[in-house]
């Protein structure tokens, strides 16, 4: 058997009744839209959080124990309707989902949790969703009545605005929640509604790059992106940025001053970007896709202001690189200001690249890089033991 459920036993002294695994995600294009009402393309990353759990019997005042290995963290709360708040702790991920859960009608239980993850932390690769999603599975064990498959992602999401205090878009949840293997998810951000579109070139992959900047400021500088968004709305007159194409935006220039301009020009063209990469797929279009990926790159550099130093000298160098070397495009993923980058490779170069990237990093900024390949893989799911095996 797996090494957490070996682990859970040793722990709490029996088996857990249920292993749930959730998938970190990376976004190919279509940055900076979610919160816009836009559109985005996600695909789900061979990385997972697993969580194993098991009531315990906890008499008349109901708990929850989680441990993470990967924190080698402990903490034990109290579970109860409307009393649970966020500590600034890991387990508040897992409380706010606790939260809606409870207002949805859940009856409070006793809980051990235990949960272990290869996604990395603050990557922007959404271990902090992949940590929701898998909560809500289980949770969803408990009581398969109270919530759909359908009300997780928003429910994740308000979850993440209250006891996170970000005030992140529905991509990250929706896509960990749903995804399908070897598929990238379209979805449109307004309607919720997802085309799942086939990626499984055997010659093609995602390479991912982690740059190791921590994304410190990330989280006054998304809300300030926010904020700016709904200002040029307000000025053009809209509800969202979505229903404004780019003429629209030309036509507001003076009105909308340089900053607000500037973001609006980057999420309308993202929109048309990304409808177009979905086409670019569809036509097999590897070039033109990664034309889309370094363009988007430049957007986010220049009008919406969200990459850095590190990001653009990998990017950079993965142009450098080029189609000859194996690279199709390449472009910052994820909130920005650090964290890392996606790229279209030539599944065959990707050691070579890597090695490349790895060294070149080095000499520019003195860091040293971690990278991941991956093909798309399924959204979050309950584990039945045989694929315990293949995590
Ligand atoms: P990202 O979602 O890009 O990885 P975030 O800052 O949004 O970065 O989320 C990272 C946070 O999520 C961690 O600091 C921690 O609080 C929580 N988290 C994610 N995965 C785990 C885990 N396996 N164990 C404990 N906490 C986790
Ligand atoms: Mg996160």
């Amino acid at each position: 058997m797996n090494e957490i459920v070996e682990e859970f036993r040793r722990r709490f002294g029996r088996d857990p009744e249920w292993v749930v695994a959730a998938p970190g995600r990376v976004n190919l294009i279509g940055e900076h839209t979610d919160y816009n009402d836009g559109f985005v393309l996600p695909m789900a990353i061979e990385r997972h959080t697993v969580i194993a759990a098991a009531r315990r019997d906890g008499g008349a005042e109901p708990s929850i124990n989680a441990v993470s290995l990967n924190l080698d963290e402990e903490d034990e709360f109290a579970v109860e309707r409307g009393s649970l708040e966020s500590t600034g702790k890991w387990t508040d991920y897992i409380k706010g989902v606790l939260a809606e859960f409870l207002e949805r009608g859940l009856a409070p239980e006793s809980l051990d949790l235990l949960v272990s993850s290869d996604v990395p932390m603050g990557c922007g690769l959404s271990s902090s969703a992949a940590l929701q999603v898998a909560m809500a599975r289980v949770l969803q064990q408990l009581d398969s009545e109270r919530v759909s498959d359908e009300e997780v992602p928003a429910l994740c999401q308000t979850a993440e605005h209250k006891f996170a205090g970000v005030p992140v878009g529905i991509m990250d949840q929706f896509c960990i929640a749903n995804a399908r293997q070897n598929h990238l998810v379209f979805l449109d951000c307004r309607t919720l509604r997802a085309e799942h579109i086939p990626f499984n070139d055997p010659d093609k992959a995602v390479l991912i790059v982690d740059s190791k900047v921590s994304r410190e400021l990330r989280s006054g500088a998304y809300a300030e992106r926010r904020a700016e968004c709904d200002e040029a709305c307000r000025i053009m007159g809209i509800a969202k940025l979505r229903d404004a194409g780019e003429e629209t935006v030309k036509a507001a220039r003076k009105s909308l001053g340089d900053v607000c301009y500037r973001r609006a020009r980057h999420v309308t063209a993202e929109n048309s970007r990304t409808i177009e990469a979905v086409a670019a797929i569809g036509h097999k279009d590897w070039v033109r896709f990664g034309d889309l990926m370094y363009r988007s790159h430049d957007s986010l550099r220049n009008d919406f202001e969200v990459s850095c130093e590190e990001i653009d000298t990998l990017v950079d160098m993965a142009r450098n690189i080029g189609i000859a070397g194996g690279v199709f495009g390449a472009r910052m993923t994820g909130g920005g200001f650090g964290g890392c980058v996606v790229a279209l490779i030539e599944k065959i170069k990707a050691d070579d690249i890597v090695e490349e990237l790895t060294a070149g990093y080095r000499r520019a900024t003195d860091k040293a890089l971690s990278a991941y390949v991956s093909s798309p893989e399924s959204g979050a799911r309950l584990l039945e033991p045989h694929d315990m095996e293949s995590l």
